[in-house]
Formats: C-alpha cells, sequence, structure tokens
C-alpha cells in the first residue's frame, strides 16, 4: 500500500475513535434501506465518504455515499446514466425510506458516484482489464469509504486483490486520486470542522491526530 492511502486510513481511525451518536445513527438508517432493497430483489450496498466515514457527523450533515447496485441493462458498459432505470428506481426507494424517519432524525443524502458490481463482475469472469478505471474507481471506494452491506461485493474486491498487477496500477491511480484530493479546499476544510466539533464536545484534540493530521496534509503521492 502507498504511502498517502496508509496515512489517510491511519486518519481516518484516529476519528473515527470520536464516532458519534448522529453517525451511528445514520449508519444504522443506510443498512436497513440497503436491507430493504435488497429483500426487494435490487441488491445494493453503499460506501460512506466523507463526515460518516470519519465518525463525526451533527445532526445537519448530509451523507455522502457511492452507491453500488447491480444493474443488468449496463453491465456491458460498466456506467449506468441519470436515466437507468434501475437507478432511478433505487434512488426513489432509498429517499422513501429516509423520508420515514421523524424529523428529527432525518438527513439528507448525496449519492456522488454509482459502481455497477454487475460490470464488475463480468470483467473478472471475462479477465480484467488492468488499465480499467471503473475498476480502480471501485477498490478506491473500497479502501478509502466505510461500507454498508458489505457481503454484497466483498468477494469482487478479494478477487480483484489476487491480480497483483491490477493491484500495481491501482495503487498508482489511488495516489495521485488521492493526492489531488488533499489538496482540494473543501478536504482541507473538512478537517478543520472534524477538529471543531471534537473540542466543541469538551475534548481536547490529541497530540498524535494533529501530528498524523500534519503528515497527510503535506503529503506528496
Ligand atoms: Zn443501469
Amino acid at each position: 500500500m502507498n504511502n498517502l492511502l496508509h496515512h489517510y486510513l491511519e486518519l481516518k481511525n484516529k476519528y473515527r475513535a470520536y464516532d458519534t451518536k448522529d453517525a451511528l445513527k445514520r449508519m444504522q438508517t443506510l443498512r436497513l434501506a440497503a436491507q430493504e432493497l435488497t429483500e426487494k430483489g435490487y441488491p445494493i450496498a453503499f460506501e460512506i465518504l466523507g463526515s460518516i466515514n470519519f465518525g463525526i457527523v451533527e445532526p445537519s450533515s448530509d451523507a455522502d455515499c457511492i452507491l453500488l447496485h447491480k444493474c443488468d441493462l449496463h453491465a456491458d458498459s460498466g456506467e449506468c446514466h441519470p436515466h437507468c432505470s434501475n437507478m432511478i428506481f433505487e434512488k426513489e426507494e432509498i429517499m422513501r425510506i429516509l423520508r420515514r424517519k421523524p424529523e428529527n432524525e432525518s438527513f439528507r443524502i448525496e449519492l456522488l458516484d454509482t459502481v455497477n458490481v454487475r460490470y464488475i463482475e463480468k470483467s473478472i469472469e471475462q479477465g480484467v482489464d488492468i488499465n480499467d478505471e471503473r475498476i480502480y474507481r471501485f477498490l478506491f471506494y473500497r479502501n478509502t469509504g466505510r461500507p454498508v452491506n458489505r457481503p454484497q461485493f466483498i468477494k469482487y474486491i478479494r478477487m480483484l486483490e489476487e491480480n497483483t498487477e491490477l493491484m500495481r496500477r491501482f495503487g498508482d491511480w489511488a495516489s495521485e486520486a488521492l493526492e489531488s484530493y488533499i489538496h482540494t479546499p473543501r478536504h482541507r476544510f473538512s478537517f478543520s470542522k472534524y477538529n471543531e466539533r471534537i473540542i466543541s464536545r469538551g475534548l481536547n484534540l490529541p497530540v498524535d491526530l494533529a501530528q498524523e493530521l500534519k503528515l497527510y496534509l503535506e503529503q506528496k503521492a
């Protein structure tokens, strides 16, 4: 694993120790939504990014999610466009399930990207193209996110991980992706928000966390 990804994961684990009640509640709601849709014959899962991923959520925070689903209509291209009927149905169902929450527990969900696991499955069967960005994105979200309904896709990750050449290429791609991410003001600002939330709970920011954060933000891929 490259350095940058390693620092990111270390940092995430340190923040996760502060997992707030709101983060856990959101995880639970998303878990129920994934289970309900899976039971209806639409197997879905999420990788959570953003504040839930770091365990530090306020009642007003959005949930930044990657949707993992299985769409036969777009199994060949791997990309489900916004008009994909499966995706539209799944999104509507997810919103409907979220709306059932009482006002004080409701939150907004932001679906940042979608991975068609059917395409991944098919690629593995037919032999993976080691330069395929759709595969890299799937691996990247698994490495950096917080999984909901993990059993739906973890076996594909395991199979891909056996391909050493693919994983080497993915490592380079992931460092570049993370490096450009580190330098975005939004990402840097997120950490100040997380730190403020910890401090506002009357806690001191641990020295090792502050050091890890400094190290991470100064990293180059
Ligand atoms: Zn589709």
